[in-house]
């Protein structure tokens, strides 16, 4: 009983227990007045029950020992319930109890009486023998243990019994508020040594595991850092001191000197375990995620646990009605918060639930034991102990799964990170290679050579080398009589043969450089490839090259056909035929062109072969006159918006039709004009024509982008910004729904100044695209820095789509790619209804090409306009 007292205050909250007694009292029939008992020496202890104590309640608290004794009959109740409890009361309550020995053999024995319920200020004692008032003792805890004859954490004291006597006792306890019981005991003092022999023991252990535990989630809050294992922590160490105080443990061993301690240590130790248990149980089940609308309510609860706190600390009003109440607000209420938790996927919120149920399963066969449907054994006796311990040991457990969790989670996102940072760098790789290859031969492209041959030039490391080009001059005959496949199967044997026979050449320099080996042939463009050799004389390149060009001429076989290539090689010399890599490349192709006419199929480049030079020379200085005279014209081509199918802007393209020479393409005359200056009047020319072309449009009501193409020179002016702005004003337009177009290459040349130049233009309210996107060596982080609002996928992966897989791929991940910047993306070079369906698919922004519309002149223009507009299909349909 002593053990079971103790489970019954330390488990069952005030409250609950109250509960608990409630219904023992229905179930147990009423007995009248209280009868005496009877000692003998066989049993070890007598437990009180109802049948034997009379008890009376003094509110007032001024009776004494002397009134009872007058006419106590009338005044003491019988008990109908086996321990007395009276719930939160302030009253002083008395108890008597009589008895006798009816033990003739010894002259006297000596009983413990005791009472497991320590929690009382006053606990005094009247021992009557025969009518004569012969001890008193005070025991209540307001007292030093000191004081006491057997220090003990409960009531304990020994009485020495004589044989043939009767005798009656009162007891007298009260306390300040909180619960009053007053479960009484006699025992023999052997019997009372073992029971408390045993309870220590079990005590022990459970104290045990909760410091082991507390330790525990020391070392996990310290090496994890999460705050549950602090709440936790805290959970655990409050619930200890409370367990001490209620099994008066502590106030045996810690605290027996201070009285006082005690009523405030339970008060505030449950308060604290309710306060820490919500802070635990929030963090653990995750209530922000799984179910926030409960953390309004908790945060409440929260509240009035602090306001408890700050009311006991500052004054010494008793609160324990208000903290049971509190406490079985929460209790009831975790199970149901817990499980719906649960239920919205919280996986802590199981082992909440799995926890909480042993506490309740323990509770329960304790309450099945006290009414008698379970036998008393020492597992229904310590039942809410063991429920209590697997509670907290449940806790724990959930509490290291969801470490193992969480590790688990940040190892999987972080894999996540790392899987999309290969893609992205894979899909740039892709990128980069596919705008500095060639797709049908694998080899290096022109963009490539050209920076192969430029950081030769910068680092100065060859003082002297050979430039050489290689053409297979028939190979369109066989795309043409054999069909592209076949020729591209032809191309790729050629391809390998060119770059086995070049592999050993002497002299060769490689043109890029891989982990797995070089490469030394570049393809500059469709069937022609380019080499660098370091040679000293001119008379061995010649022979080198004779030898070449037999090596690649010898016929080969291709299923069943013998097949013959015709070669030709042209030759710059550097630094004589050119110093920088663009007029290397023209000057060994102009040789190569030379060389088809020679009986030898070689030619290495001089002066007079050159028939560009003239025509250079002329079409500059007519260039300028062009500009001056207005002889130039500007072609419109539409961009339509993929998703409204609108017109919804204009690209502005230059024209030159040369009275001598005919329709010279801008390929061939903007880069003279780029090298020569002649490039900034020429753009002005532009502006100005567009702006004014734009400002016919508004008249007309139409309201589109106009993109003009700007060069890299361009940005290298200080004053064009300002021009720009002036031209408009001039025009009587504004720049609104101007774009500029610029290439990746024209960025990088100075990359610093571009960006400011960019910038103003930007502030003008003029918006920028990234012409010929993917040919360049485009950094994407780069690009990020820039003021651009706009990409314009280069035509030729466009053209290519229908056919190309790789191509698709790159324009899909370069439209991914610009809308993540946030940027519109344009593609230009559609040339059918198919390419166009599957942009539209991919979430293309906005179209151009020959499918919808090819350049063409201003008046003509409008008349498109006017006549044409795109309908719900995509296809041009008149107007009328
Ligand atoms: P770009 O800026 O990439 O211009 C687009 C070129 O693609 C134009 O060639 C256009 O006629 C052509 N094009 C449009 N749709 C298709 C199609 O469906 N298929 C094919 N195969 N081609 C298509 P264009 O007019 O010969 O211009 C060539 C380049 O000359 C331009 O390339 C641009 O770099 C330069 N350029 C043209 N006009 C100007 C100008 O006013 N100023 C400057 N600085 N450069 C210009
Ligand atoms: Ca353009
Ligand atoms: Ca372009």
């Amino acid at each position: 009983m002593l053990l079971r007292n103790a489970a019954i205050d330390a488990l069952l909250s005030n409250n609950l227990k109250a509960v608990v007694v409630a219904l023992l009292i229905v179930l147990s029939p009423f007995v009248g007045a209280a009868e005496t008992i009877l000692l003998d020496t066989y049993s070890g202890e007598i437990v009180l029950g109802q049948t034997q104590i009379q008890y009376l309640e003094d509110a007032e608290d001024t009776l004494t020992i002397e009134h009872l004794r007058g006419n106590h009959k009338t005044r003491f109740s019988p008990s109908t319930q086996d321990v007395l409890n009276f719930g939160h009361t302030d009253s002083s309550i008395w108890v008597h109890f009589a008895f006798t020995d009816r033990q003739t053999l010894e002259q006297y024995q000596t009983w413990i009486l005791h009472s497991s319920f320590p929690l009382l200020a006053r606990f005094d004692l009247y021992v009557f023998q025969d009518n004569e008032l012969k001890h008193t003792y005070n025991l209540g805890y307001t007292k030093d243990m000191v004081q006491r004859i057997l220090p003990h954490r409960f009531f304990a004291q020994p009485l020495r019994i004589n044989s043939n006597s009767h005798y009656d006792i009162y007891v007298n306890v009260k306390r300040s508020g909180g619960t009053v019981q007053v479960p009484l005991t006699l025992s023999k003092p052997t019997h009372f040594i073992y029971k408390e022999m045993t309870s220590n023991y079990v005590f022990g252990i459970f104290f045990g595991i909760m410091i082991a535990m507390a330790i525990y989630n020391l070392f996990l809050f310290f090496s994890v850092g999460s705050l549950a294992y602090f709440y936790y922590l805290i959970y655990i160490v409050a619930s200890l001191f409370t367990y001490l105080s209620i099994t008066g443990y502590g106030y045996l061993y810690l605290w027996g000197q201070a009285p006082a301690v005690n009523e405030y240590i339970t008060q505030i130790t449950t308060t604290i375990t309710v306060i820490s248990g919500i802070l635990f149980f929030r963090n653990f089940v995750e209530i922000n995620k799984y179910f926030p609308a409960a953390n309004h309510y908790l945060n409440v609860m929260l509240s009035i646990g602090v306001g408890l706190l700050l009311v006991k600390a500052f004054t010494d009003y008793f609160l324990s009605l208000h903290i049971s109440i509190y406490l079985a607000v929460i209790t009831a209420l975790a199970p149901f918060l817990t499980y719906k938790c649960w239920r919205n996927g919280s996986r802590p919120a199981g082992y909440f639930l799995i926890a909480w149920i042993a506490l309740i399963i323990g509770v329960l066969l304790f309450v099945m034991n006290l009414l008698g449907f379970l036998p008393t054994n020492s597992f229904t006796n310590n039942a809410i102990l063991i429920g209590c311990a697997a509670e907290m040991l449940l806790l724990s457990l959930g509490l290291a799964d969801r470490i193992n969790m969480e590790r688990k989670e940040r190892y999987a996102a972080l894999e996540q990170q790392h899987k999309a940072v290969i893609r992205l760098k894979e899909a740039e790789d892709r990128l980069m290679h596919r705008a500095l290859h060639t797709r049908t031969t694998g080899l290096p492209n022109r963009t490539f050579l050209r920076s192969t041959l430029d950081s030769l030039l910068l680092e100065k490391r060859e003082p002297a080398f050979y430039l050489c080009l290689i053409n297979l001059n028939n190979f369109h005959e066989f795309n043409k009589t054999l069909g592209h496949s076949n020729g591209d199967a032809i191309l790729y044997l050629v391809t390998e043969r060119i770059k086995k026979l070049c592999k050993s050449l002497d002299g060769i320099l490689p043109i890029e450089q891989l982990e797995t080996g070089n490469q030394w042939v570049a393809n500059v463009e469709g069937v022609t490839f380019a080499l660098i050799i370091k040679q000293h004389s001119t008379s061995n390149i010649q022979q080198q090259c004779n030898q070449l060009i037999t090596g690649i001429e010898r016929p080969f076989s291709y299923q069943g056909l013998t097949l013959n290539v015709d070669v030709t090689a042209g030759v710059a010399l550097y630094p004589q035929h050119g110093e920088t890599s663009e007029n290397l490349l023209r000057n060994a192709q102009i040789a190569l062109e030379a060389a088809s006419g020679n009986n030898d199929n070689y030619s290495l480049y001089s002066g007079e072969i050159d028939p560009y030079n003239a025509r250079r020379i002329t079409l500059l200085s007519e260039l300028r006159n062009a500009i001056e005279n207005d002889a130039l014209q500007l072609y419109f081509q539409p961009q339509i918006s993929l998703e409204t199918q609108q017109v919804a802007g204009v690209e502005v393209l230059i024209r030159w039709i040369h009275p001598e020479f005919g329709f010279i393409p801008p390929d061939e005359f903007i880069p003279i004009a780029e090298r020569t200056g002649v490039i900034h009047p020429l753009t002005l020319w532009i502006c100005r024509n567009a702006f004014k072309f734009k400002k016919q449009l508004q008249d007309q009501g139409y309201n589109i982008n106009l993109s003009i193409n700007i060069s890299a020179r361009n940005l290298q002016d200080p004053g064009f910004c300002q021009q720009i702005n002036k031209i408009a004003k001039e025009c009587n337009t504004t720049l609104n729904n101007v774009i500029m177009e610029i290439t990746e290459t024209a960025i990088m040349k100075d990359p610093d100044f571009a960006l400011k130049v960019m910038s103003d233009l930007n502030k003008l309210g003029i918006r920028l695209s990234i012409d010929d996107f993917g040919t360049g060596y485009s950094s994407l982080s780069y690009l990020k820095k820039l003021p651009v609002n706009e990409i314009k996928i280069d035509r030729s992966f466009v053209m290519e789509m229908a056919n190309n897989n790789d191509d698709q791929v790159i324009v899909h991940t370069t439209l991914t790619m610009g809308h993540n910047l946030s940027l519109d993306v344009v593609a230009e070079g559609i040339e059918d209804a198919g390419t166009m369906e599957k942009l539209r698919q991919m979430g293309c922004d906005l179209a151009q090409g020959y499918h919808i519309a090819r350049p063409m002149p201003g008046a003509d223009f409008l008349i498109w306009l006017n006549q044409n507009h795109y309908n719900q299909n995509g296809n041009i349909a008149n107007k009328a």
